[in-house]
């Protein structure tokens, strides 16, 4: 109780930082060694070592490399089961390539992360749930690559979608021939995240490298019907794994691949305007600015939630980065 109204208080952005552990790819040289560290009495803290100084930064929550997917999830579960309730809620992995984005929202096929763990959430939640609702479970894939969203779960994966107004002046956004499946089963899931993938790697010859250049949506929603009032309630929930935040000089993009950065730099650009201008309530909010923020826009605005998790490398080499990724999230919350 106490923890809700906590949440309530600091309205319905929060940002959260994942240290991953370091890995053998980290390497073992000097620049190799870890520069992050953790406050023991407070899990909103944490330092940057640059320079031998440390850089300070405030967050809503902190998760150090030893915190665990089920650790992560219990602090979005209750997040994930508000969409039961009608709410909208984006979950945001950010982040430079290698960070752990991927890591956190799909997890390894022995840990799943978010990803799979709310779908089962969610179903378990409505079965249990003993009212007159019935409640419907479907999902979409969508991936946003270079300012084109394409249908990953789709006959035709490489068919471009668009995002357009509802005709009936609601004000709501769609997006035609974007293919939703209904799942009633944790066997359903699997096979909609295999089929998402198939689709996804079919289009490119190097998935991780196309994957840290795109962003990746599944989006789920859950709609219910009160079988005995005739009510409905929607509750869409967006998880969303960003494409690489890392900067365009470091990489030294030229041509296409200049182009490629420039569209993700800008729509990461765009959603952190986006959700800055929420946070303080400006009366223009810039949704258009790019196909993830108008998109997403049912689900960034109004009574929504928003859950930006950083994510950060533990290591030297990647200071610069890290910094730069939680400067993001201070800018944002
Ligand atoms: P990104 O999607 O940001 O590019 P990944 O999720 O692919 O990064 O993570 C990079 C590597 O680090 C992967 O091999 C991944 O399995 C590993 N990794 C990331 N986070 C963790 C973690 N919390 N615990 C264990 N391994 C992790
Ligand atoms: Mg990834």
């Amino acid at each position: 109780k106490c923890h809700n109204e906590l949440v309530k208080l600091k309205g319905n952005i929060r940002v959260f930082c994942r240290v991953r552990p370091l890995a053998k790819e980290d390497g073992d040289g000097p620049d190799s060694k870890n520069v992050v560290t953790f406050d023991p009495e407070d899990d909103a803290l944490m330092n940057i070592w640059h320079k031998g100084k440390p850089i300070a930064f405030e967050l809503d929550k902190v998760f150090p490399p030893q915190a665990t997917q089920g650790d992560v999830f219990q602090e979005v579960q209750s997040l994930i089961t508000s969409c039961i309730d009608g709410y909208n809620v984006c979950i945001f992995a950010y982040g430079q390539t290698g960070s752990g984005k991927t890591y956190t929202m799909e997890g390894i096929p022995q840990d799943p992360g978010i990803n799979q763990r709310a779908l089962r959430l969610l179903f378990s939640e409505v079965e249990e749930k003993v009212s007159d609702w019935e409640f419907t479970i479907t999902v979409s894939m969508v991936e946003i690559y270079n300012e084109t969203l394409r249908n990953l779960l789709g006959d035709n994966p490489n068919e471009k979608l668009d995002i357009k107004m509802c005709p009936d002046g609601s004000g709501q956004l769609y997006v035609p021939g974007l293919t939703e499946f209904k799942v009633e089963s944790v066997d359903d899931i699997n096979r909609v995240f295999e089929l998402g993938h198939m689709n996804r790697a079919t289009a490119c010859t190097n998935l991780n490298d196309h994957s840290s250049r795109s962003h990746g949506l599944l989006i789920v929603t859950v709609s219910g019907i009160n079988c005995t009032t005739g009510g409905r309630s929607t509750g869409k929930l967006n998880l969303v794994d960003l494409a690489g935040s890392e900067r365009i000089a470091k990489s030294g993009a030229e041509g296409s691949r200049l182009r490629e950065a420039q569209c993700i730099n800008k729509s990461l650009a765009a959603l952190a305007d986006v959700i800055h201008a929420l946070r303080s309530k400006h009366g223009h909010i810039p949704f258009r600015n790019s196909k993830l923020t108008y998109l997403l826009q049912d689900s960034l605005s109004g009574d929504s939630k928003t859950l930006m998790m950083v994510q950060v490398s533990p290591v030297d080499k990647n200071v610069s980065e890290s910094v730069c990724s939680l400067k993001f999230a201070q800018r944002v919350r």
